[in-house]
């Protein structure tokens, strides 16, 4: 579902390439957890999936990233709306409507849906993530793992086939990470939504996960592999 062919990626300026030669396959339906020390990579990787790098960042791309066969360069993050949902550490930044009900049907905007689809969808993913209770609700009075999951379903409108979050559960306290992992593992589970995933505390999530890729830094190659093999490592 997620293929990476020799992936470099260069920053302007940068001495050394934040990506080197990436080589990855995330088969569909399963959830991958992308851990590594700060600075190694991780969130370079998942924005080359979701096309943001890079179209937003700047620099260059080297090699080949494909989702759901297409190629994340040649297409504007947009054009990727239904393949691919993308949900940033922080959720407050991510919002650009004041209610909960508002910004689940904003982000399917761009797909030029009928408007009955459109509605259906909202109520189906409220009752998802456990949000139909707090439609109405502005996202700002929200805790921060309700807030986590108005992100999550502001995306998951568009019926992406792939799903990507830069370290989801970092700002929440335990109950609420658990939640939001509750939810990532039900997409996987009943829809079959391929969940790309970075944590820098990897106790947290690593049980949730079908495959992990440790990005060791320093030039090395990603390790891949199911959850205790890389563990061990
Ligand atoms: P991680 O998510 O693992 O902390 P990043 O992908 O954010 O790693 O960063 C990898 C390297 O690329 C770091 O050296 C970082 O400073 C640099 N970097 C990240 N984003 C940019 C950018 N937009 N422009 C220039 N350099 C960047
Ligand atoms: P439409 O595609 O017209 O919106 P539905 O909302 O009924 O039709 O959804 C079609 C199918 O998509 C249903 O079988 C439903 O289970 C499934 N589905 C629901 N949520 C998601 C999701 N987030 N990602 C992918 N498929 C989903």
């Amino acid at each position: 579902m997620i293929r990476f062919e020799q992936v470099s990626v260069t920053y302007e300026g940068a001495a050394a390439p934040a990506l080197r030669d990436v080589d990855l396959t995330v088969p569909e339906g399963e959830l991958c957890l992308l851990v590594g020390p700060s600075g190694v990579g991780k969130s370079t990787l998942l924005g080359a999936v979701s096309g943001l790098v890079p179209h937003f960042t700047g620099g260059t791309l080297r090699g080949r990233v494909t989702v759901a066969g297409r190629d994340t360069r040649t297409h504007r993050p947009r054009e990727l709306a239904d393949v691919v949902g993308t949900v940033g550490q922080d959720p407050l930044a991510h919002f650009v409507t004041d209610t909960v009900e508002d910004e689940l049907a904003y982000g399917m905007e761009s797909l030029g849906l009928p408007a009955d689809t459109m509605r259906r969808r909202v109520e189906e993913t409220l009752d998802l993530l456990g949000l139909a209770e707090l439609r109405d609700r502005p996202i700002a009075t929200l805790s921060g793992g309700q807030q986590q999951r108005v992100a999550i379903g502001s995306v998951l409108t568009a019926h992406p086939r792939v799903l990507v979050l830069d370290e989801p559960t970092s700002a929440l306290d335990p109950a609420a990470a658990e939640e939001v992992l509750a939810v990532l593992q039900r997409l996987v589970h009943d829809l079959g939504t391929t969940v790309l995933l970075a944590e820098h505390r990897l106790e947290r999530v690593v049980q949730y996960a079908d495959q992990v890729v440790l990005l060791p830094g320093r030039g090395e190659a990603p390790v891949v592999g199911a959850p205790a093999a890389v563990m061990a490592h």
